[in-house]
Parts: structure tokens; sequence; C-alpha cells
């Protein structure tokens, strides 16, 4: 990371875009600077490199493009320390076409804090893919983030579809079971059968050898280029939290927040990241949320504005949640704990510790894992309650239909 930045600042005039794949390894990276600048500045101003960079392939390498250059190096220490860092990408690096990250999906809660950073710079979503497997291509990235889909290529795979069902929201199972049961076998449509509108799980055979493999994530189809169907990226299908009968998505959960962190404009604070726990071990069961925020304003929130968040989750979950919550009480009210500045970095490296790859991380939208949820705790600094339960209006649920 601090070679890549030191060459990206020494050339800062060349630099055409910035990005990394998804939008988070790319916030990871525009911090890392924010922590970092004036040892890059020393640098660059001495044409030297830090000797905490060992690897002699990439000193040589760093070695090359590297010049002793102290007019840069006043510029760059005169942007990065002024106070308000928006728009810091076009002001160091002011030929920046574009920023080149994917931002679909949970990945979108970054766009607010990407557009600051850039002063508004088109962020380009260029492809879907995985380890396992490419898929598709966005055949328009200079579409607006909302309307990006993606065409899968034919090629890559053999593409088959399994079709989803929302139940107020949930998609119909809990987890992604390994392998398909005969009814999903039967149900199973082809790439050319997608009809639009419709969601579905998406399974891969691949040239390497997997088999009918179930990808995990769910894509809807938005529309055809000739006759190759575009997707949207949806969600990842094994996020759900879940109390008792409620099942609550990636994308759900994603809405819920979007509509609670309205409440924080007033105050001039952002939701650096998050992440959400179904608590079921003390007391009665309930969904817990973790929030980092940063601010640009000293003024404190009061503790009403977040109960008022924690309210807006309920009200904007589905009626599932809300008939536990209401009429069984079998759901206690949802809790926001908001977290040190940091920890979701702290997450990032102890999963990278774990061997995950830096540029693949995502930050998990639900965890389990203990070390995980007792590192989490470990840097709660406040928590908040619902206050009241949220609207639910019998007979709109599931069951009552069913019943
Ligand atoms: P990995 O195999 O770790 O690289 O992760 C692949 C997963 O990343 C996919 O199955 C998706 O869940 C997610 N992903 C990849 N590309 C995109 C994209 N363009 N938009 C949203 N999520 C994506």
């Amino acid at each position: 990371m601090y070679s890549q930045v030191l060459c990206g600042l020494c050339q800062n005039k060349e630099v055409l875009r910035v990005g990394a794949v998804f939008a988070s390894g790319f916030i990871r990276a525009i911090r890392f600077l924010e922590n970092n600048w004036s040892l890059l500045c020393k640098d660059i101003r001495n044409g030297t490199i830090d000797t905490r960079i060992t690897d002699a392939s990439v000193r040589g390498a760093v070695m090359k493009i590297l010049r002793p250059d102290s007019e840069l190096a006043d510029f760059i220490e005169a942007e990065c320390n002024k106070q308000s860092w928006q728009g810091i990408i076009t002001r160091l690096w002011p030929n920046t076409k574009y920023v080149d990250v994917i931002v679909t999906g949970t990945m979108s809660q970054y766009i607010p804090t990407l557009d600051y950073y850039s002063n508004g710079l088109p962020l380009v979503c260029t492809m879907y893919a995985s380890s396992e497997c490419y898929f598709g291509v966005n055949l328009n990235p200079l579409c607006k983030p909302s309307d990006v889909s993606y065409t899968l290529i034919p090629t890559m795979a053999y593409f088959e579809f399994l079709p989803v069902h929302r139940n107020n929201g949930a998609t119909n199972s809990i987890t992604v079971p390994k392998s398909l049961n005969g009814k999903e076998q039967q149900e199973l449509v082809d790439l050319v059968d997608v009809k639009i509108g419709q969601e579905y799980e998406l399974l891969v055979t691949t040239y390497a050898g997997l088999y009918r493999y179930r990808v995990g994530d769910v894509l809807r189809v938005a529309g055809f280029k000739n006759k190759a169907p575009q997707f949207n990226f949806i969600c990842r299908k094994n996020v759900v939290l879940s109390i008792d009968s409620d099942k609550t998505d990636e994308d759900e959960l994603q809405n819920a927040v979007k509509n609670a962190v309205n409440h924080l404009m007033p105050f001039d604070a952002t939701l650096t990241d998050y992440t959400s726990y179904a608590e079921t071990s003390t007391g009665q069961g309930h969904y817990v949320l973790f929030w980092e925020l940063s601010f640009n304003d000293s003024t404190p929130i009061p503790p009403s504005v977040f109960e008022d968040c924690c309210f807006t989750i309920e009200e904007s979950l589905n009626s599932v949640y809300r008939q536990g919550r209401v009429s069984d009480k079998s759901i206690g009210p949802l809790e926001i704990k908001t977290l040190e500045a940091g920890t979701f970095d702290k997450l990032m490296d102890y999963a990278i510790s774990l061997g995950a790859s830096i540029n693949q991380y995502k930050t998990p939208r639900c965890v389990k894992f203990a070390p995980i949820v007792e590192l989490l705790n470990s840097r709660v600094v406040g928590n908040y309650f619902s206050p009241k339960c949220p609207k639910w209006v019998p007979g709109h649920s599931q069951w009552s239909n069913m019943n």
C-alpha cells in the first residue's frame, strides 16, 4: 500500500484513474494516505523509500520512479494539511477522470464517502466477477451506480439460474445449501430463459471443474442487450438475520440502514461502516447493529437521535419481523451499538490475518463468528434501543395470509 501510494503521488499528473476492486478497499487506501502522508512527503522530498519497506524487489521498483522533488512534496503537504479532505483525489491527482471501483450491492453504502473525496467524479463499476469465475461486464460504464447492470458473458462458464421468491423482503432460504434438491433442479433455467424483473440465484459450471456451483449471489434481470440478459446485483443470499420466523437479507438491511442514517444528516455525521448480529444469548432475542461513524462536526448526537435510527430501521423491516416485535413479542427492541473509530479497519486486519485477500475483502454485513463479535463488542462506545414497537397491521404477513 505504501509503495503504491508513493508511486501514485510521485507521478500525480500522469494518473488518469484511481481505484481498487471494491469501494471499501479504495477507502481504506485513502485512510492510509490520511495516516501516512507526512512520511510519504518525506520520501518524495528526499527521493528515498522508508526503511519499513523491506522487500528488495519492491524497493528496487519504487526507486526507479522516485526522484527528490521538494516542490511536489510541498504541494502534497499543503493539500493534506488542509482541514477538509473534500475533493482530495482531484486535488492530488488533477487529471483523474474517474474512480474505478465496484459500488453495487452493499458497496453502494460507500458512495457518499467516495463522492466526498472525489468531488463527484464518475464511479465506474466495470465488472462482476469472483475467484471461481469471471461473470460479466458493465456495457454502460458511465451510467449512475444505481443503474449499473452486468451482461454475463456466455463463454465464461455455463450459467444457470434458480428463481428466488421473496417473502416480504427476505429471500426464500436462510443459507445457501451446497447442493440442489430435486425440486430446485427442476426449477433451474438457462441464461436464454431468464425473465425480466425476476430475481435469481446464480449457479456456474466452470471450465476448472465446478459443477452447478452456487455462487451465493442474487441477481435481478434488468433488461437485454440484443438477446443477452443484463442483471442488477441485488445481494448475497446467505446474509440473514433471524431471531424467530423472521428473515432479513442483506438488501433489506441495507435499505433500512439507509433510511435510518438520514437522522444523522443534521449532525454532519456519516456512517463509515456497519454490520449486524442476531443476539439470542441473553434475554429477549433481538437484532444488534454495529455502527462506526465519522463526525465532521463536534456537536454531540443526542441519544434520542440514535433511538430514532433504531425505530426507523424497525419500521423499514418486513412485516414478519414487525409481527414478531408487535404481536408475537418473540423479538426484542432493535439495538444500535456505536463503535470506536477504526474498528472496521481492525476487523479487516483480523480477516487478513486469517488469510483473506485485502483486494477482495468485503465487510460482512452479518456476523456470527464469536471472535469477531467479541472484537466488535470490545470497541463499543454507546448503545441505544428502539423506544417503541414499529407499526404492524394484522393480516399483512405471510403467516396470516396462509391462515
Ligand atoms: P471473491 O470470490 O472473494 O472475489 O468474491 C466474489 C463475490 O464478490 C461475488 O460473488 C459477489 O458477491 C461480489 N461481487 C463481485 N463483483 C461484484 C459487483 N460488481 N457488484 C457487487 N458484488 C460483487
